[in-house]
């Protein structure tokens, strides 16, 4: 697995001033109880602390790991705003995230605006979706949520009740585009890569194989007419930024990153896939379809365990604007998944799947084949 974090995680027995800023947000969280110790500079990450940050991680989608690393930290300062503790507007240079942006969209988007991804990012569509609210309302249409805008905010009433507007355009868009793959465009991310081979076993690396994978993935796709790019080469390790900026800047209608997983234990085996979601609240309905599609279809073509489907919050599900989803492919720790993932037959299977996942998710409902048996007519 792996979230490609790069700050050095904060773990039990650290101690220090870092530590004591993480303390101070899990109490502001209400999750944990004041210690003396922090104020004689003497914070120390002790089991409390784990608990809260495993608890914390739960609740908000992180990978739980008990550790504080570069997505739990910046979580954690998000959480701390509250809609109203401070003025709120687009900045180009250093956009304003945290859970007041998050309250915002969504607020936004019950009262029927398009104010874009519901991510706690305030984003320019964030912006034209506020200050379309402001017009309305008789307010200052200058884009900044300051006490006036919160107050008719919070005043008004519910326009919209019962769903989540911009998730119901995202699957109301899918239907309306139709059955066939002629000019969808599908990222594929093949994980790490160049100097970054993942996990290894013998000299099989997770990079090359997913690679591989990607390749045969492309090629399916292709031959359907779906637009394909792949976010790397053999030789080139994009940060997780440099990937969902390509996917992004590419208007991709599809992400698919690919990975392999290892584990300690050696029975721990088989396919899980993420999408973007917190559990709660906002989450990415054709993420989260496709997630189940997609998982399914390999589980049934390959036999492997199922591991399920999990919202997360990572970056790469969030920064990325299009339904986007990883799908860990099986355990390069596991004697019997790693024969497997050796063999190119299954290797293709699997391509044959993601082929199968993304027309069901393309296909009318009513034309839908049942899971494992849609083989698409060679295309000429
Ligand atoms: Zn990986």
């Amino acid at each position: 697995m792996g979230t490609d974090s790069r700050m050095q995680p904060l773990r039990p027995g650290d101690r220090g001033p870092a530590v004591a800023d993480v303390h101070a947000a899990l109490r502001t969280l209400g999750l944990l109880l004041a210690d003396g110790d922090d104020a004689l500079g003497q914070a120390v990450y002790d089991a409390a602390t784990e608990l809260a940050v495993r608890h914390f991680q739960q609740v908000r989608g992180l990978s739980v790991d008990g550790r504080v690393g570069e997505e739990t930290y910046r979580a954690l300062s998000e959480a701390r705003w509250k809609l109203g503790d401070r003025l709120l507007h687009h900045d180009p240079e250093r956009p304003t995230r945290g859970d007041d942006v998050t309250s915002l969209q969504e607020r936004l988007h019950e009262l029927g605006y398009d104010a874009g991804p519901v991510d706690g990012v305030f984003g320019p569509e964030t912006e034209v979706g506020l200050r379309a609210f402001q017009r309305d309302y008789g307010l200052t249409a200058d884009g900044t949520c300051g006490p006036a805008t919160l107050r008719a905010l919070r005043q008004l009433g519910r326009k919209v009740t019962g769903g989540r507007p911009q998730l119901l355009r995202q699957s109301a868009h899918f239907v309306e585009s139709g059955p066939h793959l002629i000019g969808r465009r599908i990222v594929v991310d093949p994980g790490h890569g160049g100097p970054d081979p993942g996990f290894t076993a013998g000299e099989t690396t997770e990079a090359d194989l997913v690679l591989d994978l990607a390749y045969r993935i492309e090629g399916r796709l292709a031959a359907a007419g779906a637009t394909v790019y792949l976010t790397r080469g053999r030789y080139q390790a994009p940060t997780p930024t440099e990937r969902t900026a390509f996917a992004n800047d590419a208007h991709a209608d599809l992400f698919l990153s690919l990975h392999l997983d290892a584990h300690g234990s050696e029975h721990a085996r088989g396919v899980a896939s993420y999408y973007y979601g917190t559990g709660s609240g906002a989450s990415s309905t054709v993420g989260e379809q496709f997630a189940g599609l997609v998982r399914r279809e390999m589980v049934a073509r390959t036999g492997m365990l199922d591991l399920g489907s999990h919202a997360k919050t990572w970056d790469l599900l969030r920064a990325t604007r299009m339904p986007a989803v990883r799908l860990d492919c099986g355990y390069l720790s596991h004697p019997v998944d790693r024969l497997l993932l050796l063999d190119a037959r299954l290797r293709s299977t699997v391509a044959s799947a993601v082929l199968a996942a993304v027309q069901r998710l393309f296909l009318p409902a009513e034309a839908d084949p049942p899971t494992g048996t849609f083989v698409l007519p060679r295309a000429r």
